[in-house]
């Protein structure tokens, strides 16, 4: 399959920008919707999601792409205030080959600590209580 084109709108993120699938919010606008992952490798993990229907980086459009990345480190600094972690990992995966699992375009923000190491990726679902409480803290130090 070509990594480009075939856009699914049945993917769980394309069911969470309808309001159709829930998820623990921590800030949206035009542009994009951030969110905690539920499946988190790292405490704080949350994704960046542009509302564009594009599988991944190559099918976004350069508007989106320049607007996305600018949430993305917006998102990344209220992490860095709120959780204070020792590094933060900024990823995306374009094809199934290269890691990706829900195809639709989504930027990972993934803190990290010295001394805790990753968790799998997509493994083991998190206590909502504390995703909800990341959440706050999250959105509480965005600026
Ligand atoms: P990918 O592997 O496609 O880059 O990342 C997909 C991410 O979405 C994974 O980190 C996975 O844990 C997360 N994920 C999968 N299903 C759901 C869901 O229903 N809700 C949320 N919030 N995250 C999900």
């Amino acid at each position: 399959m070509s990594l480009t084109g075939d856009y699914d709108d049945q993917n769980v993120f394309a069911k969470i920008l309808r309001g159709e699938a829930p998820a623990i919010k921590i800030f949206e606008d035009d542009v994009v919707i951030a969110f905690m992952d539920i499946f988190p490798q790292s405490p704080g993990h949350c994704l960046v999601v542009p509302r564009e229907p594009a599988r991944n980086l190559l099918d976004l459009s350069p508007e989106t792409a320049s607007a996305a990345i600018q949430r993305v480190q917006r998102l990344a600094r209220a992490v860095e205030t709120a959780l204070q972690p020792d590094g933060l990992v900024v990823t995306q995966f374009n094809g199934a080959p290269a890691g990706q699992t829900v195809f639709h375009i989504h930027f990972h923000i993934i803190p990290r600590w010295a001394d805790k190491s990753l968790g799998r990726h997509g493994d083991g679902q998190a206590d909502t209580d504390e995703l909800k409480s990341q959440a706050e803290r999250i959105r509480a130090a965005l600026i």
